[in-house]
């Protein structure tokens, strides 16, 4: 797939919408349109690559260092969140389903076990709603 195809390419010239949450030079974060925990982010850096392995350091520096931001940010303005993980899938084979480089992070609270099948919001209300808290 070619820059031009990806969905995520798209986000990031505007061409599609998304609930963006943090966008720097090298890098954006959105919240994930089928997501396993309410909150769940993607970071994504700017350039098309599918893999993490074809990615250049300095772009892959910048997404992992967003990364740790965007967890530090759940953590601090999510009530019930008290931790989260960081998941990366590269190639079909690894559950890869969008073939540009990104980085889930999902908030996690003791004694809710993640749900790997994609949910949703209650409403777009909510969904604006936990935008805005992590926007800030
Ligand atoms: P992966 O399986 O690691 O490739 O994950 C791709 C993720 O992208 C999935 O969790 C999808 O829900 C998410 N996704 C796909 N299209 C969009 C979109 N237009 N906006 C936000 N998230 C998306
Ligand atoms: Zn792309």
């Amino acid at each position: 797939m070619s820059a031009t195809d990806c969905v995520f390419c798209k986000i990031i010239a505007g061409v599609i919408p998304a609930a963006i949450v943090y966008e720097d030079e090298r890098t954006v974060v959105f919240l994930d349109i089928a997501p396993f925990e309410k909150g769940h982010l993607l970071v994504v850096p700017k350039r098309h690559a599918p893999l993490m392995t074809d990615l250049p350091e300095e772009d892959l520096a910048a997404a992992i260092l967003v990364t740790r931001k965007m967890g530090e940010r759940l953590m601090r303005r999510l009530p019930l969140c008290e931790g989260f993980n960081v998941l990366q899938n590269n190639g079909a084979c690894a559950s890869q389903t969008v073939p540009h480089v990104h980085f889930h992070v999902v908030p996690r609270r003791e004694g809710r076990p993640l749900n790997w099948t994609p949910g949703c919001y209650d409403s777009p209300a909510e969904m604006e709603n936990v935008l805005a808290t992590l926007r800030r």
